[in-house]
């Protein structure tokens, strides 16, 4: 069974790699949306794999580092791409919630980066 919850936060970036000239390069900002997937086996007490709020609780440290921030100054998020984004937030989110399976990060409406546990 997998469970997702989904967060959102507003956050400035602006990507210091990109060629000179690329709208990335320029300071903007994101409506981000982003996924956690949690992998697991139902309680058979409980009925449920895991509460949906334990989620919300180990991420809630991660979101108040994000929410209306400029990412490039918050530390391991220099070059905020959406890729070293989902890494940031997985090995932050990973210890506190064992069963993380995927995150999801959707930088935009129409675009987004899945990190998924390595099989
Ligand atoms: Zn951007």
């Amino acid at each position: 069974m997998e469970l997702s919850k989904e967060f959102r936060f507003e956050s400035a970036h602006q990507l210091p790699y990109v060629p000179e000239g690329h709208k990335c390069g320029r300071l903007h900002g994101h409506s981000y949306r982003l996924t956690v997937h949690i992998d697991g086996d139902i309680d058979s007490s409980a009925g449920w794999v895991a509460d949906f709020g334990d989620i919300k609780a180990a991420m809630k440290p991660l979101i108040e580092q994000l929410d209306h921030n400029f990412l490039n100054e918050v530390p391991g998020l220099e070059n905020p791409t959406s890729e070293v984004l989902a890494y940031w937030v997985w090995d932050r989110l990973q210890p506190s919630l064992p069963l993380l399976s995927a995150i999801t990060v959707h930088e935009t409406c129409t675009s987004a980066c899945v990190l998924r546990k390595p099989a």
